[in-house]
C-alpha cells in the first residue's frame, strides 16, 4: 500500500484545512452559543446554512461518496476521503457543513445504491443538496439490538401498502426539525431464515402514526440540534414501493451501509484524538505546577508519546482498511473493518481521557471540546455495533480462516 496521499487528496486536504482555519475554528464558540440559545433546540442554527453555501462554493461538498456513485459526490476513494474526514473530526459539528455527516452519508449511499429513480428524485437529491436530513431506525428499546435478528418492528404488506408497527430508539438525527425521511429496519416475514426476515423501508417523518416520543441522552448530552430520538410507529402506512430492493434484503443492505459508516466514524475519531493531543501539548507547555511547566514532567512526556503512538497506529490501520475497501470491496474487507471499529473508538477514549487529565478541571468544562468529544467517542464503542460483537465476529472469522 502506498502511504502518500494522491495529488487529488492533497489538494483537497489543503483546501479543507484552509476552510477550517478561516471559517470553522474561529466560530466554534459562536456555534455552541447558537445551539444553547436557540429558541427551538432541534432546529439547526442559521449560521450552518451560510457555512454550507461557502463549502459548496469552495467545492468541498459531498466528499464522502466514492467514485462508483458519480455523478453524485466528489468521486473520491475511501483512502482519499480518510484524511479529509479526519480533518472534519477535529470539530465534530463541521461534517454537516460539508454534507458529510452521519447518518445522512450512510442513507445517501443506500439511496444511491438501492433506491428507485423515484426515491432518488424525492430523497437522494435533496439530501445531496443538503436541503433535508435523514435518520436510520434499527435499534429497539425492547430487544438486544446488537443482534439485529432480534428486531421486532413489523412491516406487513396490505394491498399496495406496507403497515409498520414498533418502537425504535437512538434514531440519530430524527429529532432535527429538518429530518424528513427515515430508513426503517423491520421484519416482513418471521418464518423466513434468520437473516432473511428483515427488510428496510423508507418512511417520511410526517407519515400518520409516526410519533417522536422523546430525545434520548448519550452520556448526559442530548446532542442538539441533531439528537437521538425514541420513535413509535403505530399502523404507519407507506406505499409498497418504499420498500428497498425487496422483502428479506434488510440484513444485506445493513451490512453494505455499515461498512463505510463504520470507517467514517473511525476517521472522525482519529481527528478527535489528534485534536485532543494537540490541545494537551499546548496546555502542558503553558501550565506551571511545582515550579515548572507540566511538560517538563517525565510522566507527562511519556503519556504524550504514548498518545501519539496510539493515534498513529489507529490512523495507519484506518488507511489500510480504507485501501482494502477500495481494492476488494466492503464485503471482502469485513475483517479489517471490524478491526478498526474495535481499535479506533477505544483509542480515542483513552487519548481524550489523558488529555482531560492533563487539563485538570478545565478538561471537563465547557471551555474545551474535550468532554463532549469524549462522550462522542464513548458512544461509538456502542453505535454501529458494540466492541464485543465486532470482536466475536472477527475472532470467529480468523479461527475459521486459520482452519480452512
Ligand atoms: C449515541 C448513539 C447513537 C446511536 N445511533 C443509532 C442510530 O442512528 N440508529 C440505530 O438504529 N441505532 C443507533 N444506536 C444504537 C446502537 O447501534 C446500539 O446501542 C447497539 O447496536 C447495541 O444495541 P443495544 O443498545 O440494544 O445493546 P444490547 O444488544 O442490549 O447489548 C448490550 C451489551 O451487551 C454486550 N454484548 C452484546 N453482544 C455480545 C457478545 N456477543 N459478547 C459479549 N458481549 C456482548 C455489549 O457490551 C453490549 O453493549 C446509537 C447508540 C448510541 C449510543
Amino acid at each position: 500500500m502506498n502511504f502518500d496521499y494522491s495529488d487529488k487528496s492533497q489538494n483537497l486536504i489543503d483546501r479543507l484545512q484552509a476552510f477550517m482555519d478561516e471559517h470553522i475554528y474561529p466560530v466554534e464558540q459562536e456555534y455552541i452559543d447558537a445551539v444553547h440559545n436557540n429558541p427551538n433546540r432541534w432546529s439547526t442554527p442559521p449560521m450552518i446554512e451560510a457555512l454550507k453555501q461557502k463549502a459548496k462554493d469552495a467545492g468541498l461538498w459531498n466528499l464522502f461518496l466514492p467514485e462508483e456513485y458519480l455523478p453524485y459526490g466528489a468521486g473520491l476513494s475511501n483512502l482519499e476521503y480518510a484524511p479529509l474526514c479526519e480533518l472534519m473530526g477535529r470539530v465534530m459539528w463541521s461534517s454537516e457543513v460539508f454534507n458529510c455527516s452521519a447518518p445522512d452519508t450512510g442513507n445517501m449511499e443506500v439511496l444511491a445504491r438501492y433506491g428507485s429513480e423515484e426515491d432518488k428524485k424525492k430523497w437522494l437529491v435533496p439530501l445531496l443538496e443538503g436541503e433535508i436530513r435523514s435518520a436510520f431506525a434499527m435499534t429497539e428499546p425492547a430487544v438486544a439490538s446488537s443482534d439485529a435478528t432480534n428486531i421486532e418492528t413489523s412491516i406487513t404488506r396490505d394491498g399496495d401498502e406496507y403497515v409498520i408497527n414498533g418502537v425504535k430508539w437512538y434514531t440519530s438525527g430524527a429529532m432535527n426539525a429538518n429530518c424528513k425521511i427515515m430508513v426503517v429496519m423491520g421484519k416482513t416475514d418471521t418464518s423466513a431464515p434468520r437473516h432473511q426476515q428483515q427488510s428496510q423501508i423508507l418512511v417520511p417523518m410526517d407519515t400518520k402514526g409516526v410519533t417522536v416520543i422523546r430525545p434520548m441522552a448519550a452520556m448526559g448530552h442530548y446532542d442538539e440540534p441533531v439528537g437521538h430520538a425514541e420513535v413509535s410507529f403505530d399502523n404507519v402506512r407507506v406505499p409498497a414501493a418504499n420498500l428497498l430492493v425487496g422483502e428479506g434484503e434488510g440484513f444485506a443492505i445493513a451490512q453494505g451501509r455499515l461498512g463505510p459508516g463504520r470507517i467514517h466514524h473511525c476517521m472522525r475519531l482519529i481527528g478527535c484524538a489528534q485534536r485532543a493531543l494537540d490541545l494537551a501539548c499546548e496546555r502542558v507547555e503553558n501550565r506551571i505546577a511545582f515550579g515548572q511547566p507540566l511538560s517538563k514532567q517525565q510522566s507527562i512526556r511519556e503519556r504524550i508519546a504514548q498518545m501519539h503512538c496510539d493515534i498513529e497506529q489507529a490512523r495507519l490501520l484506518t488507511l489500510k482498511a480504507a485501501d482494502n475497501m477500495d481494492r476488494y470491496g466492503n464485503k471482502v474487507s469485513k475483517n479489517i473493518i471490524a478491526a478498526i471499529k474495535i481499535v479506533a473508538p477505544k483509542m480515542a477514549c483513552n487519548v481524550i481521557d489523558q488529555a482531560i487529565q492533563m487539563h485538570g478541571a478545565a478538561g471537563t468544562s465547557q471551555d474545551f471540546i474535550l468532554a463532549a468529544t469524549y462522550a462522542y467517542a464513548r458512544t461509538i464503542r456502542l453505535a454501529d455495533g458494540p466492541d464485543e460483537v465486532h470482536m466475536m465476529q472477527l475472532g470467529r472469522n480468523l479461527i475459521k480462516d486459520a482452519n480452512a
